[in-house]
């Protein structure tokens, strides 16, 4: 299925909770938000329910978020429902990773294919002052098992908010020599109540790790599909890096996602208020003609490009990110 700007939507991003057990500063308030109640969720059958009828116009490729995906309750069962469905050929997780080391092996059972896990810094005292709640030894135990089980390929998602300091860059050319992880940095997006100051931009991140003496980038390929990052190879490593460049240098042109929130909106851009409410249709008894109709309209509503950086008219986004999943 096509949208007005010809880009093919292919990928549903699915929130399945708003709730999390991290409160990362570029992404929530001290105190939290306000969690859904347990009616105002969609439940599992609701979630699937969707995703086949999605499947049936094109959709291939689900990914699974939040809040934190791990923490609800059901998602091995859900993970194994979806891999049910022929038509989805790849399914995967962004995660924090706190609770993988303990679920990975199941979670690759039921057929999830890989996993994507936030690890902005590799410094203890730093990763709880971003996280507010997290340790450190607790994600990177889950990226050690999300590579023993292997939902691969392992990405890991690195937010550049000014925690972020040159041992960590140290530490992760050092990682990438060795192990076969994409390691992502990601620009700061600033919507919703996020408390943070941007870090180093993308070219002084390459800067710095061209700096250490294991080489220099050169541009590569994905190494699965076709998403936002522009990937970087480095002489010898096992792995590569990738840059996500939502402020400086969108990604627009070739956006092929929508989103699901755990309350029930297509959302057609992560970066835009627009909404369209699938779970009232839903429990109304819509059929899967009028759910296919939503979905249709939630295309034709995706913008051409987002306008978070035009500092005439700046958006005031009613959600925060852990509401969206990123
Ligand atoms: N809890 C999971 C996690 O942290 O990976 C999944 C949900 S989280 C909202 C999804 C992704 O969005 C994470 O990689 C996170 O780092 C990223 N993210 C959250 N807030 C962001 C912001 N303000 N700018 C850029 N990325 C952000
Ligand atoms: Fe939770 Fe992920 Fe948001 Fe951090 S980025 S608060 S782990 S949802």
């Amino acid at each position: 299925m096509n949208d007005s700007y010809n880009r093919q939507i292919q990928y549903l991003r699915v929130s399945v909770t708003d709730r999390c057990n991290f409160r990362c500063v570029y992404c929530m308030p001290t105190q939290g938000v306000k969690h859904l109640s347990h009616n105002e969720i969609l439940s599992y059958e609701e979630f699937l329910r969707i995703i086949k009828i999605l499947s049936k116009h094109g959709v291939n490729k689900i990914r699974l978020t939040g809040g934190e995906p791990l923490v609800r309750k059901g998602i091995v069962q859900f993970i194994r429902d979806i891999t049910a469905l022929q038509s989805i050929t790849d399914l995967s997780m962004t995660t924090n990773g706190s609770l993988l080391a303990a679920m990975a092996e199941q979670l690759k059972a039921a057929g999830l294919t890989r996993v994507n896990i936030s690890l902005d810094t590799i410094n203890p005292k730093r990763f709880r002052q971003i996280t507010r709640r997290g340790e450190l030894a607790q994600t990177l135990q889950g990226i050690e098992a999300a590579l023993a089980v292997g939902l691969t390929p392992v990405k890991l998602n690195i937010v550049l908010t000014n925690m972020i300091t040159e041992q960590d860059i140290a530490y992760f050319v050092d990682f990438v020599h060795h192990k076969p992880v994409s390691i992502r940095f990601i620009e700061y997006m600033p919507i919703g109540e996020s408390q943070t100051t941007p870090g180093p931009s993308i070219e002084e991140i390459k800067t710095m790790i061209n700096g250490f003496g294991r080489g220099i980038l050169t541009p590569t390929l994905d190494i699965f599909g076709n998403g936002p990052a522009k990937y970087y190879d480095l002489p010898q490593a096992k792995g590569t890096f990738g840059f996500i460049t939502p402020i400086s240098d969108h990604f627009c042109g070739v956006c092929n996602r929508i989103r699901l929130t755990a309350d029930g909106k297509f959302k057609p851009c992560l970066l835009s208020n627009q909404e369209i409410d699938v779970k009232t249709a839903l429990r109304n008894g819509a059929s899967d003609d009028e759910i296919t109709k939503l979905f249709y309209h939630t295309i034709a509503k995706k913008p051409q490009s987002h306008t978070l950086t035009n500092t005439d008219e700046p958006t005031e986004f009613f959600r925060r990110m852990s509401q969206i999943g990123g």
